[in-house]
């Protein structure tokens, strides 16, 4: 049976539907246009219908329809992720979560919230008692924290937290099943991982758990070198001075800057740029330690401007990836993790082997408790062939590549199938209707 003959206004009488063909395909896309190798491969795949459901037992109503005709099921946030996860292989239903977006409540420390609430909307709620996110991808403005759990990894605040897969990052899941009768689950503890970056294919995500950080007022600046090298070396030791407060620290090289056109009046020709959130309580010590690196600082906006101009986060992670292709669309990304080395040799290795054709663009965060770069680096693409040669000269010396160009859960970041992940699968989702085509662990099982 396909979605033709589900006549929509009889199933959810109450659920807004959206048929019209334009909108189901945009409702159907993501970014992983930002790959070369992803767009091809998911073209023209889109679902037949998005439903746009208020509450948890609308959402159970989709999903019991579902089960009964055995119509395939995609969730939905914002759709800002970049490897396809969202993109419908085999059709069927778009479950739009972005109306169900209530923050149940906030107290110091964490907070508990719908799926479809947008990750800077919590921010703002966590303030008002002075808390905030611990990490927020540059897409905080529009992603949602069910996609952001579900599709993405880290971002701003991971230099002091690490990211989302990190036992404490998430306390709580509230998920709905896709078994004949639907069932609520809650999951707490070390349970959460089963749903953790699942990408949506074992259960629909209704609520969260989510811890909080102490909110600090955050200066933004910009602060340009001479040295790619000593921008980079800057980084590291800002991101290893224990006593100074921070949140974000984006180290571009040249030609890189050259991409940011809002922001080029701070940014001199063939310098280097650091990007950063400081407390403003620490703008002292980073005056001198800038100054110790030769440095300069171009750019400052306090935290009572934080609503004014432009926001730096949405020049740093992959909103790098997204101006550079603004400006050339033939530029794509890899993604790297650093081995710890405070000498930052591997980094100098690749900076001087690639040269232009590998940009580096840092982003320090915590791996394991200790402070190391990764790399979302600009590459200007030739080939596929190529691509994957650029990946295997960083996998042969020891960097850990999780490939933004595959739509295979396990073929990005994990490598391995998550057997716990695929057993909750087992349960909740029988007849393998949740984002059909992305798990190799489900397809391949025995
Ligand atoms: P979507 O893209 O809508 O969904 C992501 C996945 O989650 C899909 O598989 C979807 O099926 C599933 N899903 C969504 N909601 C639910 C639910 N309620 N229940 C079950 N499954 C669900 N990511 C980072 O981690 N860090 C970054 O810094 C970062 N920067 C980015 C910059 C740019 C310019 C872009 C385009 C993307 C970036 N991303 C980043 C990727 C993405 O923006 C984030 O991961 C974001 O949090 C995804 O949220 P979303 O609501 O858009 O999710």
């Amino acid at each position: 049976i396909t979605p033709n003959d589900w006549d929509t206004s009889t199933l959810f009488p109450e659920i807004e539907t959206i048929t019209d063909p334009v909108q189901v395909t945009k409702l159907s896309q993501d970014y992983h246009t930002f790959s070369p190798i992803l767009q091809p491969k998911l073209a023209g795949k889109t679902g037949d219908v998005v439903v746009r459901p208020v509450n948890e037992a609308q959402v159970i109503q989709v999903a019991a329809a579902c089960v009964k005709y055995k119509i395939p099921l995609t969730v939905r946030g914002a759709g800002t992720g970049n490897y396809g996860q969202c993109v419908p292989l085999h059709g069927g239903v778009i479950l739009d979560m972005t109306r169900i977006q209530e923050i149940l409540w906030v107290k110091p420390g964490v907070a508990r919230v719908e799926a479809g609430v947008k990750l800077a909307q919590l921010d703002k709620k966590a303030r008002e008692i002075g808390w905030e996110m611990r990490m927020a991808p540059s897409t905080y403005r529009t992603a949602t924290i069910g996609g952001f759990i579900a599709g993405g990894s880290g971002g701003i605040g991971s230099i002091n937290y690490g990211l989302l897969g990190d036992r404490g990052n998430l306390l709580a899941l509230k998920v709905i099943t896709m078994e004949d009768q639907p069932r609520v689950i809650e999951l707490r503890g070390d349970d959460v991982q089963k749903v953790n970056h699942a990408w949506g294919v074992n259960g629909i995500i209704t609520e969260l758990e989510i811890p909080l950080a102490a909110a600090y007022p955050w200066a933004e600046i910009i602060v340009t070198f001479h040295d790619f090298m000593t921008a980079a070396k800057f980084g590291q030791a800002l991101a290893d001075a224990d006593g100074m407060i921070k949140k974000l620290i984006c180290i571009t090289a040249w030609p890189i800057p050259s991409y940011f056109v809002a922001l080029r009046s701070y940014l001199p020709d063939n310098t280097h740029a650091a990007l950063l959130m400081v407390s403003e309580t620490s703008l002292e010590p980073l005056q001198d330690l800038v100054a110790e690196f030769g440095g300069k600082i171009t750019y400052q906006k306090l935290a009572q401007d934080a609503g004014k101009g432009f926001h730096l986060a949405e020049f740093t992670w992959n909103h790098t990836t997204l101006h550079a292709r603004n400006v050339d669309t033939s530029l794509t990304y890899l993604q790297s993790v650093f081995p710890p080395d405070k000498s930052l040799s591997l980094v100098e290795e690749l900076y001087h082997h690639f040269g232009d054709e590998v940009m580096m663009h840092l982003e320090f965060l915590r791996v394991g408790g200790i402070a190391v770069p990764a790399g979302l680096q600009v590459i200007r693409f030739t080939t596929e062939e190529r691509l994957n040669e650029i990946i295997h000269y960083h996998e042969a010396r020891g960097i850990f590549v999780p490939n933004p160009h595959v739509h295979i859960l396990e073929d990005g970041g994990r490598k391995t199938v998550d057997v716990a992940q695929v057993k909750f699968k087992e349960m909740v989702d029988p007849y393998g209707l949740m984002n059909p085509g992305k798990m190799r662990g489900w397809m391949e099982r025995a």
